[in-house]
């Protein structure tokens, strides 16, 4: 099958957002169901050629709990076992946040690669704020954003790259 990219990241840092442009009208799967209802889940994205399978696990609601650092951790549990490739969104307007370290050794302890990328980065002036993702561990930080679609040509490169 194609290799599977899943993005996590806190609420509210634009996975949805991304996702969308990634998978634009290759919406494979709508899901519809209790526990899947805010947002499409599966897509299909392409770059260079490579076609792949795109998860959203923000849309991924885990039983009852809103306690943001439970839902993520699920979230990247369902990652690491399904994705080929992990895509974690953060985002400049808020910097690094505990929420943000937490998930990044999570995610470090998997082996699995993981591209990060931060978001909301919406023009070159913003591009300065991206370096205390570095203390994340997860290597060099991706300046995106997706409301206006900068920097995701360099971050596809880098998520291609580990197929
Ligand atoms: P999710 O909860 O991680 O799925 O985040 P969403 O994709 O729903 O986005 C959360 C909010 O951030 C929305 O209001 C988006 O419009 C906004 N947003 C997403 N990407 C960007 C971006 O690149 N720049 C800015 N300024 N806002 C963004
Ligand atoms: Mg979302």
């Amino acid at each position: 099958g194609l290799p599977v990219v899943a993005i996590v990241g806190r609420p509210n840092v634009g996975k949805s957002t991304i996702f969308n442009r990634l998978v634009g009208e290759r919406i494979a799967i709508v899901e519809d169901k209790p526990g899947v209802t805010r947002d499409r889940l599966y897509g299909k994205g392409e770059w260079l050629d490579q076609y792949f399978h795109v998860i959203d696990t923000g849309g991924i609601e885990f039983g009852e709990t809103d306690e943001i650092l439970l839902q993520m951790r699920h979230q990247a549990e369902l990652a690491i076992d399904e994705a080929h490739v992990i895509i974690m969104i953060a985002d400049s307007r808020t910097g690094v946040t505990d929420a943000d370290l937490e998930l990044a050794r999570m995610l470090n302890r998997t082996g699995k690669p993981v591209v990060l990328a931060v978001n909301k980065v919406d023009n070159p002036e913003m591009r300065a704020e991206i370096y205390d993702f570095y203390t994340l561990g997860l290597g060099e930080p991706y300046p995106i954003s997706g409301s206006h679609g900068l920097g995701l040509g360099d971050m596809l490169d880098e998520v291609i790259r580990h197929f």
